[in-house]
């Protein structure tokens, strides 16, 4: 069975060709796609027999909707999907003033391991397809009727560890037939895999490339993020200063502030010192407590980031929203995980 729903425009046609079907079947299809067709029945304007065809050759994923939180605060909406083969994964709709933003899950977990996060707890059970990861966006759309302009790839899962699955999804969401959705409007967030940060960079794509740095000195990040050891810290901002002389596109940098590990002055100091010179942008994130790990929320986000304002970093500190549902990814499906 193919999986119609991953195939390009570009592909959907040479498929469609080598079955006798014109050159104009593979938009009409490609577009029902993209309008949430949920079965190859509801294509009413393919003849009956394609679509049996369709049917006997093509498998289309549609998740199901197995949870669903709304936050009374500020309209985020919070998503457990079961996928066909019964793994959940978790979108979050957040609407800014910039626009409805989707953050979506690459993976069944995840292998990286880092300390603070509920998505490595119990390991990376599989990769996500690049239609599993497209119906993320297109059902958060239609369930809530929010019109999705903005993708972040901050859910479950390390994209740059899933790599040619999440290539394909940016190119099928910034496709005009399909999502329509700007690179400039996509931020891809890596715990700094450098390799795969060098190859992304070649493809010199405008989205935003959000690294989750969380400590500027090695022995704290190799802690709390067993992917620095063998890289550290310095090579990886070597690495980002690389992908922006590629791309032109400035790193963001993502900082969890956690209460006596990453929050000192002294390491304020150090991430200035490191990023001296570098067009970059630090994202402080306070912490979001997981009921399985011992770290605790920062109370110094203020003067952390006074401090860093004060050697001239551009810095922002991350709006929290939906905190009445606890919207950081990862938690409803350990939820889920612990209940069955
Ligand atoms: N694997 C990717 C993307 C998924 S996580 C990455 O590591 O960047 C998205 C962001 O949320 C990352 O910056 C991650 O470090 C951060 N994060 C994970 N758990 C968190 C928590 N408990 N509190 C605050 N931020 C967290």
């Amino acid at each position: 069975m193919v999986d119609i729903k991953s195939m390009t425009p570009e592909e959907l046609a040479v498929w469609l060709k080598e079955q006798g079907e014109p050159a104009f079947r593979a938009r009409q299809v490609f577009k029902w796609l993209y309008r949430g067709a949920a079965s190859f029945e509801e294509m009413t304007d393919l003849s009956k027999a394609l679509r049996r065809r369709l049917e006997e050759t093509a498998r289309l994923t549609p998740p199901e909707a197995a949870r669903k939180q709304v936050s009374q605060q500020d309209g985020t909406i919070k998503y457990l999907w079961r996928l066909t083969d019964g793994n959940c994964v978790e979108s979050v709709l957040m609407r800014y003033q910039h626009g409805n933003t989707v953050c979506v899950s690459c993976q069944v977990g995840c292998r990286m391991g880092c300390a603070f996060c509920a998505s490595t707890i119990a390991g990376k059970v599989r990769d996500l397809t690049p239609a599993e990861m497209i119906d993320q966006v297109l059902w958060t759309q239609i369930d809530s009727g929010a019109p999705i302009s903005n993708i972040v790839l901050m859910g479950i899962g390390e994209p740059l560890d899933n790599f040619d699955t999440v290539l394909r999804f940016l190119t099928l969401v910034n496709h005009p037939d399909g999502l329509n959705i700007g690179m400039r409007h996509i931020s891809l967030s890596t715990c700094g895999l450098t390799e795969q940060i060098d190859k992304l960079a070649q493809y010199e794509l405008q989205l935003t490339l959000s690294v989750s740095l969380h400590a500027p000195d090695d022995e704290t990040r190799s802690k709390i993020m067993p992917v620095n050891r063998g890289i550290g810290v310095e090579k990886l901002v070597e690495v980002c200063s690389r992908y922006f002389e590629r791309t032109g596109r400035r790193v963001s940098y993502e900082y969890a502030m956690i209460d006596g590990v990453n929050d000192a002055d002294w390491q304020a100091d150090l991430l200035a010192k490191r990023l001296w010179g570098v067009p970059a942008h630090v994202n402080l994130i306070p912490l979001n407590e997981v009921e399985e790990s011992p770290l605790k929320p920062s109370r110094r986000v203020a003067a952390f980031q006074k401090r860093l304002e004060g050697h001239g970093v551009t810095v922002t500190v991350r709006r929290k929203l939906g905190g009445d549902i606890d919207a950081s990814c990862g938690q409803l499906r350990r939820e889920a995980m612990k209940e069955t």
